[in-house]
């Protein structure tokens, strides 16, 4: 599937603002009243990175065990007829930042055609998120995955999955998008987004006679899970089996995470193998009722990642791993069985 470009046209505008890297790009607006939203309104794009700000609560208050809700025991008594574990699982993870309390058991066998997965699809049509070296928006990447994501989940029976679409800017759609899942009555949540990097590492070049930006120093996926979440430890989990599925396909995690250079966005690595990191205050992840992870796919702002992205063999290799994961999370079995 080729990219959308000529239909993208606009100004672009990189800007460091109070802390908050921002990129902008407004449609048929003037410079002036670019800069002056940017001012008002230095959330625009955001990312599990450098441009998720937006996804950050400003409150660094951190929920207490009392806080897990009748909604999280509803769903893990729809879901859980079983207390298989994933211990083995656990008891594998790296000698990260784990609290000995996320190590227990969680259980998670369902029935595959009543369980829902909601695949929430990063940013919006208005607010597109990161742009790739080539000038597209993460936006069109994640809904392209998504979709494919959705549609193996439900030809291997999970027909209760659910793709969500948010409209409008990027911090207001963060509530919706929690509130939808919990309308829908998601058993899991899965964010889907696609990587760039802070606005210190983008180099200049041009395509198509374009000037555009990008970077080539880092790639990979990464899986994100905020131990705000009401069911850290069944989010834990699940992320622990994505994280295993892509490696499984031969992909590396993203790795710059957990070195200084990323400054505040630096976020603890939970598990070496797998390329789990935590990232407590992304709103999706934390306020949501269910378990809940947010992958970023790869690096769109890596030129060749950004090809790879692009390409149905890349996204049929991630979507299949999802798929797996989320088949393993149902039913822990089928690991070991093989498909029925
Ligand atoms: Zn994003």
């Amino acid at each position: 599937m080729g990219f959308v470009r000529g239909s993208m046209k606009r100004c672009e505008f990189i800007c460091v603002l109070g802390g908050f890297v921002a990129g902008f790009w407004p449609r048929r607006r003037s410079i002036t009243v670019a800069i002056a939203a940017l001012v008002l309104l230095p959330i625009e794009v955001s990312d599990a990175g450098w441009l998720s700000d937006v996804f950050k609560s400003s409150s660094k208050h951190t929920k207490s065990p009392k806080h897990v809700t009748s909604a999280k025991r509803v769903t893990l008594a729809r879901r859980a007829t079983s207390p298989k574990p994933h211990a083995v699982r656990l008891a594998a993870l790296g000698a990260g930042a784990l609290n000995p309390s996320a190590l227990k058991p969680v259980a998670t066998m369902c029935d595959p055609s009543k369980f829902r997965v909601v695949l929430d699809v990063g940013h919006t049509a208005e607010s597109e998120g990161a742009i790739s070296a080539r000038n597209v928006a993460e936006f069109v990447f994640n809904l392209r995955l998504a979709q494919r994501i959705e549609e193996k989940l439900k030809a291997e029976g999970f027909a209760e999955t659910r793709l969500l679409l948010t409209e409008g800017k990027a911090r207001p759609s963060l509530v919706k998008r929690v509130a939808a899942a919990s309308n829908l009555r998601a058993d899991l949540f899965l964010s889907i987004h696609h990587d760039s990097v802070p606005n210190k590492f983008l180099e200049d070049w041009e395509f198509e006679g374009k000037k555009s930006h990008f970077s080539d120093r880092f790639s990979g996926y990464s899986v994100f899970v905020s131990r705000n979440n009401p069911d850290f430890k069944t989010s834990l989990s699940f992320a622990e089996l994505v994280g295993k599925e892509l490696k499984a396909q031969g992909l590396l995690y993203a790795q710059q995470y957990t070195r200084p250079v990323m400054g505040r966005y630096q976020h603890p690595l939970l598990n070496k193998e797998t390329g789990v990191y935590s990232y407590d205050q992304l709103v999706v992840l934390r306020k949501a009722r269910m378990p809940a992870i947010l992958l970023e796919a790869g690096s769109i702002i890596n030129r060749d990642e950004e090809l790879k992205m692009d390409s149905p063999e890349r996204q049929n290799i991630i979507s299949s791993g999802v798929t797996a994961a989320v088949k393993e999370f149902c039913e822990p079995r089928w690991a070991i069985l093989g498909p029925l």
